[in-house]
């Protein structure tokens, strides 16, 4: 990696650095908070029209990586009269101290308050990052409540895949927005960018009228939600008659166009992952009934492999990273992953370059693969994930990996000089019994009963690690009851005895779980509507920071919130996760359009419960998940017959243009 430069920055400005920094000293990594990163950005603030403040709302070390926010900072600082500048959650230890000295939320690039920027764009990957968010509002000095901000203060915009129901979130984002990122960002700023060369007329309320008319930004004040009785929702309907209906999300057709991120950032403080990451491809289409992610991305849209080389080879030369992840949902099944794994590792062989692809898929193409990129010596872990332990509930989620299946291409990576592989499953499924999570001891059992046979070593070693299961909207399983923490742990007690009753067995078995009561909580939180608010606001209160880190989570703060706001509401913890939805039952994300046909995804539910699967729709005729008409396109893959190599020179490709270093 390149080194950082030693020269000290000018403070911005309207920086906040002359009072931050006498703080850093007493925090723990101090330099997570300094900026100045290979590939950061500092503009002229009073030349630019447009300014944003992105976040990822959680520390440096998670939230530097995150590619969905290098990917919008570049985009937005490629023109010229726009500024964005990134800022993180910070740790309690300094976000006492903040409060103490009058520190607001300040951006790391040039320690600006976030407060003074025209957007603050937040991304959450996972709901976990709720509490976080309404530390870095307070922080900003900007009023927890959307409804008390005026015109001095900032546009709270939600993204990411959280944003698919940013219900819970309600009151405190002006507006929340569907889908990729990469063109919704251009539009909103050129509406932000407008509406200030009129002088701002019909202040905030116009501006959030505006984002609402292009129908792919909900603004949660103008729609009213109505409920029944029994606390069930009646209707979500719009308070004023110029705002969509409904809400759909964006969608990124051609990511050729969308090269990102092309100077990528590199961190100065350790995080978790340092390397030059490109999305091969964006959604999925192999329908695991569980995987939210893989519904709300979809169609299917391939990356070329001649780009993706440029990328490569341009990311790699601007940001001196050793590793280069080649990322998707399911990389395996790029249509042409074959020739780009050969061609970037004849690119690459001989140098320190290392290359890995996330290897879920249950084949032995896989370890073809992992092969093919290990040239240079260098092996990544391999991961694979069957997630149901049984036959059975790998129907029930669609996950078609027979145990024949696995157990062939987990020994063929052993005979192949892996001693070590991981292999992932969830607890808590759909219709899930002991006996389905004890078959997943049995099947550990089984590799390395054949991976001992195979090899005549008993140097072999397989990781069992168990996530757990969270209902998430936009899935067919948005309808189905959460099991309860006390069952889930119950499950995983049961399991580790089985994976340990033959000692010799058990002792090349490692095993890692999280407890259920995380989960339960982020179930809360993933299909809660606007009522949850409140129990957020109440954690929040309570001291509820960084909730996706185990050891700052408190499952009692939670429960108690919820205990303390839900009963005037008539509902409680249980009612938003322990409870099976009807088919009739409006859900909280009705209005937000995925894309995918409701009906369809009551068939998947009810298909799931009788065992049935359904085929990827890549390889077979469509089975009208919908998605495609409603975005009036088609799945985009190759084989497009073009070659990675050679490689064009880098000095050929166009760079961003506008961005001062
Ligand atoms: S509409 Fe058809 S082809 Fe398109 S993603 Fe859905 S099932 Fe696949």
């Amino acid at each position: 990696m390149s080194a950082p430069s030693t020269t000290p920055r000018p403070v911005a400005a309207n920086s906040v650095w002359p009072r931050l920094e006498p703080l850093l000293p007493q925090v723990t990594k101090p330099i997570q908070y300094v900026g100045g990163e290979l590939g950061a950005v500092v503009k002229d603030w009073d030349t630019a029209t447009v300014r944003w403040a992105l976040m990822y709302p959680d520390a440096y070390e998670v939230g530097l990586p995150n590619q969905g926010v290098q990917i919008l900072y570049e985009v937005l600082n490629e023109l010229p009269d726009v500024l964005a500048e990134r800022t993180y959650a910070v740790w309690p230890d300094l976000e006492k101290l903040m409060r103490a000295h009058g520190v607001p939320q300040f951006t790391v690039d040039a320690h600006r308050s976030v407060r003074d920027f025209d957007v603050f764009g937040v991304s959450f990957s996972t709901e976990l990052g709720y509490t976080n968010l309404l530390t870095a509002i307070d922080l900003a000095g900007i009023p927890l409540l959307a409804a008390d901000r005026t015109d001095a203060d900032p546009v709270v915009v939600a993204g990411g895949h959280a944003a698919f129901n940013p219900e819970p979130i309600a009151d405190f984002v002006d507006a929340a927005v569907l889908g990729d990122g990469e063109e919704a960002v251009l539009e909103i700023t050129a509406i932000v960018r407008d509406w200030k060369a009129e002088g701002c007329p019909g202040g905030r309320d116009e501006l959030l009228l505006r984002l609402a008319r292009t129908e792919s930004v909900y603004v949660p004040r103008f729609y009213d939600v109505d409920y029944l009785p029994d606390g069930r929702i009646q209707r979500v309907v719009p308070n004023r008659p110029d705002v969509p209906f409904r809400v759909h999300k964006r969608t990124t057709m051609d990511l050729d166009a969308w090269p990102y991120p092309k100077k990528p950032l590199v961190p100065l403080a350790e995080t978790v992952h340092e390397r030059y990451a490109v999305e091969i491809f964006r959604g999925c289409t192999r329908g695991c009934r569980f995987c939210q992610a893989g519904m709300i991305t979809r169609p299917v849209r391939e990356r070329s492999i001649t780009t993706v080389g440029q990328m490569v080879q341009q990311g790699l030369e601007f940001s001196g990273f050793h590793e280069v992840g080649l990322l998707s949902l399911s990389s395996a099944d790029h249509s042409e992953i074959g020739d780009m794994c050969s061609g970037l590792a004849q690119q690459y062989e001989g140098t320190n370059v290392s290359l890995s692809l996330p290897s879920t898929r249950v084949d032995a193409f896989n370890i073809d693969l992992a092969q093919e990129l290990s040239r240079n010596g260098r092996r990544t872990g391999l991961t694979f994930a069957p997630e149901g332990g049984s036959e059975r509930i790998r129907k029930v989620i669609n996950k078609m990996v027979s145990e024949e299946d696995l157990i062939r291409t987990v020994v063929t990576a052993y005979t192949n000089g892996w001693r070590q592989v991981k292999l992932y499953f969830m607890c808590g499924l759909p219709t899930e019994t002991d006996e389905d999570v004890l078959q997943i001891a049995r099947m550990a059992h089984e590799v390395i009963k054949a991976g001992r046979e195979a090899t005549g070593s008993r140097d072999i070693r397989c990781t069992v690690s168990i996530g757990g299961f969270v209902p998430k909207p936009h899935t067919p399983f948005q309808w189905a009851a959460m099991e309860r923490p006390e069952v889930i742990d119950g499950r995983l007690k049961l399991l580790k005895q089985a994976i340990n009753a033959d000692r010799s067995l058990g002792r090349a078995i490692g095993f890692r779980y999280h407890d259920g009561e995380p989960s339960l909580i982020e179930g809360l939180l993933s299909r809660g509507d606007r009522r949850v608010g409140a129990v957020i606001r109440k954690v929040w209160e309570n001291g509820g920071r960084f909730d996706g880190w185990s050891e700052h989570f408190s499952y009692q703060r939670w429960v108690d919130a919820a205990a303390e706001a839900l009963p005037a509401f008539g509902v409680d913890l249980d009612w938003y996760t322990t409870r099976e939805r009807d088919e009739l039952e409006v859900l909280p994300w009705d209005h937000l359009d995925s894309g995918l046909d409701k009906d369809w995804l009551w068939q998947d539910w009810q298909d799931a419960m009788s065992e049935y699967e359904q085929d990827d729709c890549r390889w077979t005729p469509c089975f009208d998940c919908g998605v495609c008409p409603a975005m009036d396109t088609e799945i985009q893959i190759g084989p497009t017959g073009r070659k990675l190599l050679p490689l064009t020179p880098v000095n050929g490709l166009k760079l961003p243009t506008g961005a001062q270093q």
